[in-house]
């Protein structure tokens, strides 16, 4: 059985060893292979799980299904011997990533229960953000070729895909590393341009994009084309100065602030600006935590993603946090508050979207609320409404959002005329 590990905080590690040993008690027979970032970051301690045969690394990943299989090509080519040994487990785990580009498995319209299945394009992160483990599990920024993306889109668009959401570990760093010049100057920026111009996709929606990367041609083309969601992610951490340059963070809140207000300026007040947001870092101070809330506060954000700081091994922010921790109990309340700002945000965002006509791809409906004769969908600006009727997934329709998660559906609308409203 393979396993696969994050390890992005304390609490990932705690999750993946649980299961680990749940998949041992259920399977004894079993021979479970641990791999991904906490394989990655902490071989020797994933290693002496009891129950572990082998780990791999995000570096040797590529050649996971060889190693599983014990095949005769990971024999021949070295790899098995390759291998560490600790205790009763074989490890292969290094820092050479340059080979590790992972492809995921080719997107279909209605494979599993994806309506809108994200196409990963970037892996790894240059940055080195104190509190962030990523550098170290994941490598250096890597981009998949704009040749190879196209083809991507495609192939789904074929099957009858409607939307896809690119992502990346560090989505605005794709292009940078690639040989060819335009892939490498234009970057993300001219990389939708090619989806749009060279695809017959009909919604893109991009995932997490770090604030100095939303350039103003990027945000142009969300502004001027429908085909690209009305939906920015644009991580945070905080609002105040301070902890960002303690976190290494590259940009001022006054810089976070331009960003946002370029975009919704650009935009208008249907898009859905996201954040995510940390508490806790290690020295947050009260007056610092204040200024962060009030931050957050004044932004005109739909929605908040956060966290708790993690101590990672390794990172600047794990030795901070041995000097200058903030007691759980603060961090406690300070993401009681944040969460509170959050649920204003989301009710806010939803209200004033209450009666707009907007348009929406209906989702995989859980049994229960199919049972009931409704149908859950997705707005382009990434509100969740069900429907009072009952649908397929993957369908476009228009709709418009009433009260709580009530939407009523105004119309299906057609392909074609889809494509038509996009020309
Ligand atoms: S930019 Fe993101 S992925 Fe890169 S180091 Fe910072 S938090 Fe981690």
């Amino acid at each position: 059985m393979v396993v696969n590990t994050c390890s992005v905080t304390a609490e990932a590690d705690r999750e993946a060893r649980a299961f680990v040993r749940r998949v041992r008690r259920r399977n004894p027979a079993a021979r479970v292979v641990v791999t991904g970032c906490y394989a990655q970051r902490a071989p020797e301690e994933v290693a002496a799980l009891e129950g572990v045969s082998a780990v791999v690394g995000n570096s040797h990943k590529e050649w996971l299904a060889a190693i599983v299989a014990e095949s005769d090509h990971a024999q021949t080519s070295g790899l098995i011997s390759a291998a560490r040994l600790i205790g009763a487990a074989e490890v292969w785990a290094d820092d050479a990533f340059a080979h590790s580009w992972i492809e995921g498995a080719r997107l279909e319209a209605g494979a599993g229960t994806q309506t809108r299945p994200n196409l990963k394009i970037q892996e790894g992160c240059g940055n080195r953000c104190s509190f962030c483990v990523i550098p170290m599990t994941r490598g250096a920024s890597r981009s998949m070729a704009a040749e190879r993306v196209l083809q991507r889109v495609e192939e789904f668009v074929a099957t009858g895909g409607r939307e896809l959401v690119l992502s990346g570990i560090n989505l605005g760093r794709w292009g940078r590393d690639l040989d060819d010049a335009q892939s490498r100057r234009g970057g993300l920026f001219w990389l939708v341009q090619q989806i749009l111009d060279q695809t017959r996709l009909e919604r893109l929606r991009l995932s997490s994009v770090e604030p100095m990367d939303w350039t103003s041609e990027l945000i142009a083309t969300m502004a001027d084309n429908r085909r690209v969601a009305s939906h920015a992610h644009l991580p945070l951490q905080s609002g105040a100065d301070g902890v960002l340059r303690r976190m290494h963070r590259r940009y001022r809140p006054w810089h976070y602030a331009e960003k946002v207000n370029a975009l919704r300026t650009a935009c208008g007040d249907e898009l859905a600006l996201g954040a995510d947001v940390m508490v806790g870092f290690p020295g947050e101070t009260e007056v610092e935590f204040e200024e962060s809330l009030q931050f957050v506060r004044s932004l005109p954000l739909a929605y908040l993603h956060l966290f708790p700081f993690s101590p990672r091994p390794g990172t600047a922010g794990w030795a901070m946090h041995r000097e200058q921790p903030v007691a759980d109990a603060v961090v406690k309340e300070r993401m009681a508050q944040m969460q509170t700002v959050d649920r204003e945000k989301r009710a806010a965002f939803r209200a004033q979207m209450r009666g707009r006509r907007l348009s929406a791809l209906t989702l995989n409906t859980p049994e229960k609320l199919r049972a009931e004769g409704r149908t859950l969908a997705l707005t382009e600006n990434f509100l969740e409404v069900e429907l009072d009727c009952k649908l397929p997934a993957n369908e476009p329709v228009t709709v418009r959002p009433g009260d709580g998660r009530n939407a009523k559906m105004e119309r299906l609308v057609k392909s074609q005329e889809n494509s038509d409203q996009q020309a």
